[in-house]
């Protein structure tokens, strides 16, 4: 079995796995309990988040512990909406985010705020043009994704930063850097963000478990409330052990970040070579895309029916983004990138790890010649 599904989760580094043990085993006291297992805790949490403070290049105190990018999302947007409602009621996105970004602005235009949602261009990337039009004197935040999870589109965050804070320099920017972070250098001064988002299974990691990145100085309401942990900004207790682990696979994943980039690209290229030269099948991640991400389409053929065929020949690949494998319509994502309803509804995302290889990549092309061989004569007969 290959597996072929990165982007909706990684596994675990050994030490990940080790680490987190360890904390359970022996750390399990509450940090807010002032004895001494309580201030073992502590001092666990306040040296992972100044290991994950150093992976970003920022200050430990800017670091919250969420769990998971869902949450991250949620806090950022309708976090920073409520608390900065006073300055105006207008918010900007794109049609292509995560669900947890996308449904928190439905939520906000329920609740009365006014929301852009900009569209993007056939790479999958949103014009500057089209965010400088949108930015108003009352616009309040911007969230714009570093990397699309379904096709793999980098977005030019460095410069949506900068024009954002050109435009109005109290605009806040939210960057969801879920599918960038280990795959891309981040630079989160220069890009001029105010809020990023985590998760932790993402890079090899635990799952359950995230940052978000709040520049010094930004308030946000609570989602939580109860106690204070975390700033104030979530309250529960803390999960120890997560948060150590994450630290640990964050650090690993910064390290290897500029490696995996340059080997995983190379497997890439090669992966879209092959996919060129399949007859019936429809590229569409781009070279300019994220390292770790191919995504085509076998149009006429349901993507459930070419992914379970290739499973059976061991390779596991996914249809969409795994949070929406359960819709049955085609992805709102794959549609607003200028896929046809066709092409969206026989979709395949394949998603790169550290540990595949050239041979990973032979056996790949071998199920996918086979796969489509055996299923063209239905697609045939499904035309006649
Ligand atoms: N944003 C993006 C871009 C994602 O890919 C995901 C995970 N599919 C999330 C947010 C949500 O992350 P989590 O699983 O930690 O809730």
């Amino acid at each position: 079995m290959i597996y072929w599904d990165h982007a909706a989760s990684t596994p675990p580094y050994e030490e990940v796995i080790r680490t987190l043990t360890e904390v359970m085993n022996k750390h399990y006291g509450n940090p807010s309990s002032i004895h001494q297992l309580g201030g073992n805790a502590v001092k666990l949490i306040t040296r992972a988040r100044e290991v994950c403070a150093s992976a970003l290049q920022v200050k430990s105190s800017e670091i919250v512990f969420t769990s998971g990018a869902t949450e991250g999302n949620n806090l950022a947007i309708k976090g920073a909406a409520l608390q900065y409602m006073g300055r105006g009621k207008h918010l900007i996105t794109t049609t292509v985010e995560h669900a947890s970004v996308y449904e928190s602005f439905l939520q906000l235009q329920q609740w009365g705020f006014e929301v852009t949602f900009l569209p993007v261009d056939s790479h999958g990337c949103v014009t500057i043009e089209s965010i400088t039009a949108s930015i108003r004197k009352d616009t309040i935040l911007v969230s714009i994704m570093h990397v699309n999870n379904e096709m793999g589109a980098i977005q030019p965050i460095e410069t949506i930063g900068t024009e954002i804070k050109r435009c109005n320099s109290r605009t806040l920017f939210h960057v969801d850097g879920v599918q960038g972070f280990g795959k891309l250098p981040v630079d989160l001064n220069r890009w001029c963000v105010d809020l990023y988002t985590l998760s932790a299974h993402k890079f090899r990691g635990p799952k359950g478990t995230g940052i978000l990145y709040v520049r010094e100085g930004l308030k946000l309401t609570p989602l939580l409330t109860g106690g204070s942990q975390e700033f104030g900004l979530r309250a529960g207790t803390e999960n120890t052990p997560h948060f150590v682990a994450m630290a640990k696979a964050m650090r690993m994943a910064s390290v290897r970040q500029t490696s995996f980039t340059k080997d995983v690209s190379i497997l890439r290229d090669r992966i879209h070579g092959i996919i060129r030269d399949i007859q019936g099948l429809h590229l569409h991640s781009h070279e300019s895309g994220a390292p770790h991400i191919v995504h085509f389409s076998y149009p006429g053929m349901k993507s459930e029916v070419l992914m379970h065929t290739l499973e059976l020949q061991g390779m596991l690949v996914s249809t969409r983004s795994a949070c929406s494998s359960k819709h049955t319509k085609p992805s709102r994502v794959l549609l607003a990138m200028g896929l046809s309803n066709e092409e969206a509804s026989s979709g395949i995302r394949i998603s790169l790890g550290d540990s595949h290889t050239e041979e990973d990549v032979s056996q790949l092309e071998h199920a996918l010649r086979s796969a489509v061989e055996e299923l063209r004569p239905l697609l045939e007969k499904g035309r006649n």
